[in-house]
């Protein structure tokens, strides 16, 4: 079956194939660790997730580079507010932002590059930018030359007009209207922290960071290069601007870019003090399961409203496919084998697979996961499948999990939470309901509810 994916170059919906056959070469944009991640950056870092689980379900290896940008303007502004090396805002950081994408299940990139390790490629690659005479250097610092790169602008429509073509901008992040030549190393200030260069003592602009770890782990050309679309213009542009003009290779052959997640009509963003980080939401008593259906469930394309209703929308979602999941688990009866089944899962396979395969249509995978909860939960509520039966269904649903990452598995992880129960089903046994009870308050305090049912005790996460 055919991916198909919308690149944001061409404003189209394109078949996808890797450069190399089975293997596809993602760069992501990864956070500034300046502080929390807030919800709407792991609304784009699921969405990555989302592209990495498909791609492997159609059968192609990832091999996916996320960076930590851990010296940028706003890095360097906390360091200098608070007195402190850069080193000591952005540690705690980035062990908070590794926990986050564990809680929230996204599977791990195969690399995480930090900035401030990879100053040597960026080097060389102003070097390079300098010798094509693609880049000039002003004091200490060094300019790229937008009007040197011709294309400069096809990423995000944009021109730069005549008489701006000619000025430049020192920070990373600024307006379309203010396109311009921006800095590829910024000459040092007194008090900032500092690299020695050929070009003097400075640091990197932001864009450069990117370029040149993407191209040192993934090569001159990448299959996929996504972020949100607040990151198309200036930095992606400029991203396209310093990689092509210093390789004449093409960079980047799909551009993928997820829309924001939205607060009453505004983009949540740490400057308009409207976000939430996931320890937020999970402090109020959310579950990390529900935080990853509600910030999954639009399209990557369409901007999703964050409301707390909608959070108690997910977590209803997500509590009706853990309990699905969980009666599979411990189906007891045994009839033949329902001759209707396999025909029903192949149908909700399919549906899935082309969902997804349709620019990662997540409505429609998810209506999959649903019909065929639906198909299948008045059969085995009425012991009307064989244990074969099940144990497809659950394969079935496992290989859903494998792009939806929903499923709370039983694993040995769990051995503890099963230890107790076994040990409150004995003191109950024994007719020892102090010794039950306490059991019972002291797994509800560590975030396990139980219910007792007729085929036993089941748990599931607060
Ligand atoms: P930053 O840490 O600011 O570099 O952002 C990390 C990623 O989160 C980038 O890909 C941004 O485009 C993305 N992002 C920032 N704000 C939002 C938002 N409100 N919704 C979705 N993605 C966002
Ligand atoms: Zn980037």
């Amino acid at each position: 079956m055919d991916l198909r994916l919308y690149n944001t170059y061409s404003r189209q919906k394109e078949g996808f194939t890797p450069l190399r056959e089975s293997e596809v070469r993602i760069y992501t944009c990864g956070p500034t660790v300046y502080d929390f991640a807030h919800i709407g950056n792991y609304r784009t870092f699921l969405f990555e997730d989302l592209l990495r689980r498909t791609l492997q379900l159609f059968g192609y290896r990832v091999v996916q580079v996320m960076n930590l940008t851990d010296v940028d303007d706003k890095i360097i502004h906390a360091a200098l507010t608070r007195s402190v090396s850069l080193e000591t805002i952005t540690a705690p950081f980035i062990k908070a932002f590794f926990e986050d994408l564990g809680t929230l299940n996204v599977e791990p990139a195969e690399y995480y590059p930090r900035a401030t390790e990879h100053i040597p490629q960026m080097l060389c690659l102003i070097g390079i930018l300098l010798e094509k005479g693609c880049a000039y250097r002003l004091g200490g610092s060094v300019y790229f030359d937008i009007s040197k790169f011709p294309p400069y602008g096809n990423l995000s429509r944009t021109k730069a007009s005549q008489n701006r073509a000619f000025s430049r901008l020192e920070s990373d992040e600024y307006e379309k209207e203010e396109i311009t030549d921006f800095a590829l190393w910024k000459e040092r200030k007194e008090g900032e922290p500092f690299w020695e260069s050929p070009f003097g003592p400075g640091r990197p602009g932001w864009h450069i960071e990117c370029s040149a770890m993407a191209m040192h782990y993934l090569g001159e050309t990448l299959d996929l290069h996504t972020g949100g679309i607040d990151n198309m213009f200036p930095h992606h542009e400029n991203e396209i601007a310093q990689s092509e003009a210093a390789t004449g290779q093409m960079f980047v052959r799909y551009w993928l870019h997820s829309s924001h997640l939205m607060v009453e009509g505004e983009r949540m963003a740490k400057s308009k003090g409207n976000s939430y980080t996931l320890r937020d939401l999970l402090a109020k008593g959310f579950s990390s399961k529900a935080i990853r259906f509600l910030l999954t469930s639009a399209h990557y394309r369409t901007p999703l409203n964050f409301t707390f209703d909608g959070l108690v929308q997910a977590e209803k979602h997500v509590k009706r496919i853990q309990d699905f999941f969980h009666r599979l688990l411990e189906y007891q009866g045994n009839t033949e084998n329902h001759p209707e089944l396999p025909g029903i899962l192949r149908r909700r396979e399919n549906e899935l697979l082309d969902s997804l395969a349709d620019d990662l249509n997540i409505s429609g995978a998810h209506s999959a996961l649903f019909s065929l909860m639906r198909d299948i939960n008045p059969w085995l509520l009425s012991g009307n499948l064989s244990l074969h039966d099940v144990r497809s269904v659950i394969g079935v649903l496992r290989s859903f999990d494998q792009v939806l990452g929903l499923l709370e598995e039983k694993g040995e992880a769990d051995g503890w939470i099963l230890a107790l129960i076994e040990e409150r089903n004995q003191a109950r046994k024994r007719q020892d309901f102090s010794r039950s009870d306490q059991i019972r308050d002291e797994l509800i305090q560590k975030g396990i509810v139980l219910e007792d049912t007729a085929q036993g005790t089941r748990w599931r996460k607060k």
